[in-house]
């Protein structure tokens, strides 16, 4: 089996070396890596600037790695075009952080899996539901054990795999679990009630705040990382909101839009 890893979180991250080290067992590895981190960067690609691509090396582990100047989806384009034969898998994680809910159209780490698919590739998005002191073991653990039968799977090609893991040693997590994107949004997102001066006197922004779960229902990929179960939410890049179709047709049809 041949497997892509890349990674919104860069290089130097953790949790891709965590991944690599895992999934040398289930295949050959090869790494395409933004060289700085790109959390949050969505599914942009580069199109103004040169991109480089540069041999990285993982401290001690025999893996191909490269470094790319770009954004995740930069990394799975570009080693599409350098790689030959394309790869059966592509894996992009280990995150430090979940992406949970809408989270998933801003994560450079679910854009990534995202453009593999759009590639036709078989892709695998994981985070881990934690920024700092992450174990990222049983996420490792469980990509590792579920690739092979994922690539056995007969899935439409539009298909990928969202996944993420409770932040906990692999003894303490109770299961996993196929869930469905919940709701998460951001309580005051842009900090607006403290008034912010930069040196010059000048008003800035800075996105934040606390995330609040509007949906963690039953069958929420929220609900199951709050239950300490590893959440495994099969995505579609086809968001085409098909029920209100024809009530959009209904309304463009009263239209004179030939009118002079
Ligand atoms: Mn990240």
């Amino acid at each position: 089996m041949r497997i892509l890893l890349t990674n919104d979180d860069g290089i130097a991250s953790p949790g891709l070396r965590a991944l690599a080290e895992e999934l040398q067992s289930v295949g050959d590895v090869v790494i395409y890596a933004p060289e700085r981190e790109q959390s949050c960067s969505g599914h942009a690609i580069t199109l103004h600037k040169p991109l480089r691509i540069r041999e990285a090396a993982l401290n001690g582990l025999p893996v191909s790695a490269h470094t790319v100047s770009g954004t995740p989806a930069d990394c799975v384009v570009l080693a599409n075009l350098q790689e030959a034969p394309p790869p059966d898998l592509v894996v992009s994680g280990i995150n430090a952080g979940a992406n949970l809910g809408e989270e998933v159209f801003y994560s450079g780490t679910v854009a990534a899996a995202m453009e593999a698919a759009l590639h036709g590739l078989r892709s695998i998005a994981v985070s881990v539901t934690a920024y700092q002191d992450c174990d990222y073991r049983a996420a490792a653990r469980f990509v590792a054990e579920f690739a092979p039968t994922y690539l056995e799977m007969t899935l439409p090609p539009d298909t990928l795999i969202n996944v993420n893991v409770p932040n906990l040693p692999p003894d303490e997590i109770a299961g996993v679990q196929v869930t469905r994107l919940g709701r998460r949004s951001y309580e005051n997102f842009v900090e607006k009630r403290e008034k912010r001066e930069d040196p010059r006197g000048r008003p800035y922004y800075w996105f934040g705040g606390t995330a609040q779960e509007t949906d963690s229902g039953q069958g929420t990929d929220i609900r199951a990382v709050h239950s300490g179960v590893i959440s495994v939410t099969p995505l579609r890049f086809d968001v085409t909101a098909y029920p209100v179709m024809d009530d959009v047709q209904e309304a463009l049809s009263a239209l004179d839009i030939t009118q002079s």
